[in-house]
């Protein structure tokens, strides 16, 4: 069990030393969410940290996703950007691109 926290936590700050830098270069970007392309699961980025469009979807099994819980979604994420109620909106942590409200990726944090 000791293996797996440890995974967990070592795949954790991997993950959030990928996703600082680009949401640091996402709040830059000032483009309107109409004009960005819908971010593709299959991108290796988005692989990487296991974005999915729909968070009913999330593989559950998989120990990246261990802090997953229902009723997480990119809406109620402290990097999603753009217009509540929108159905693509923008993430810190996809720069460029748009994510589905109802999606989810392993550095989901809540909002404040
Ligand atoms: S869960 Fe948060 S960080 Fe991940 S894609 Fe959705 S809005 Fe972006």
């Amino acid at each position: 069990m000791m293996a797996d926290k440890n995974f967990s936590r070592r795949t954790f700050f991997q993950t959030l030393a990928v996703a600082l830098p680009a949401g640091t270069v996402a709040l830059q970007n000032t483009a309107q969410a109409a004009d960005l392309p819908q971010l593709d699961p299959s991108d290796p980025t988005a692989k990487a940290l296991m974005y999915v469009h729909d968070a009913a979807d999330v593989d559950t099994a998989n120990p990246a996703a261990a802090r997953f819980e229902v009723g997480q979604t990119c809406d109620n994420c402290a990097q999603i950007q753009g217009n509540d109620g929108d159905a693509w909106r923008p993430c810190g942590i996809f720069p460029g691109k748009v994510v589905a409200a109802a999606g989810w990726c392993s550095v989901w944090v809540a909002k404040a």
